[in-house]
């Protein structure tokens, strides 16, 4: 009897459930082969914010034609539908690390099949408040950072900016209200920054935040920013 509970635990610790159906992962990963294929990658989209696109001739989208950002390329694997929005969902808000772990294994999976030119020098996640930090205790593009470093060996730099206040959901917010919310809410905290950056999310929905941060960047001297993410929301 003991042994069985024990060895169930073993089963449970040791095997790997794919965090989308519940059956058997494949190999080390919380992810079946059949969940994995029907995964629905990032297609046609914008070059430089990786917004899906509807034309496919377009290399970028409306909005950077008009307004570009102040990063130079996007990398987004991902459409923002089931089942990736509800897994991103766990890992934002069950603080759950076998999420962390798959989605970052596929985003560098799919980084390394399409990222073009030089790694970054540092993966920069996007920070929290230190308030917010403590109060949660988990940043999921810490944990998404802490993959990406190892799957692909470029250093995680945690200590190169800091989020100096609390900014209100940017979702729902006018580009000019957004813009307002974000306006000095990062700072550089330590010097000299290097030439290249990626900075990582879990997800771009308007990609102001991680604009804003690019900007503050800039101010300070890095020369050239992409964002990675796990997945880009389309415009609502
Ligand atoms: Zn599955
Ligand atoms: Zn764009």
């Amino acid at each position: 009897m003991v042994y069985q509970f024990i060895k169930g635990i073993q089963w449970k610790v040791l095997t790997p459930t794919c965090i989308v159906c519940g059956e058997l992962g494949n190999k080390t990963l919380d992810l079946c082969l059949s969940c994995r294929q029907a995964l629905v990658f990032n297609a046609r989209f914008c070059k430089r914010c990786a917004l899906p696109l509807e034309v496919e001739a377009a290399e970028l989208c409306g909005s950077c034609l008009r307004r570009p950002p102040r990063f130079i390329a996007s990398y987004c694997a991902f459409e923002y539908g089931y089942p990736i929005a509800q897994l991103v969902r766990t890992l934002k808000y069950g603080h759950s690390l076998s999420h962390a772990q798959v989605l970052g294994t596929l985003l560098s999976d799919y980084l390394l099949q399409h990222h073009q030119n030089e790694w970054p020098k540092y993966i920069l996640p996007v920070p929290l408040s230190i308030e917010r930090y403590r109060q949660r205790g988990f940043n999921q593009a810490i944990e998404l950072g802490r993959v990406l470093e190892s799957k692909l060996s470029v250093p995680m730099n945690t200590n190169l900016i800091e989020r100096v206040r609390h900014t209100v959901e940017q979702a729902g917010l006018s580009r000019r209200e957004r813009h307002k919310n974000l306006r000095n809410a990062f700072i550089v905290i330590d010097q000299p920054v290097p030439e290249h950056i990626a900075i990582v999310d879990d997800v771009v929905t308007t990609g102001s935040t991680v604009n804003e941060i690019a900007r503050t960047l800039i101010r300070a001297g890095v020369k050239k920013i992409e964002v990675w993410a796990i997945a880009r929301a389309p415009l609502r």
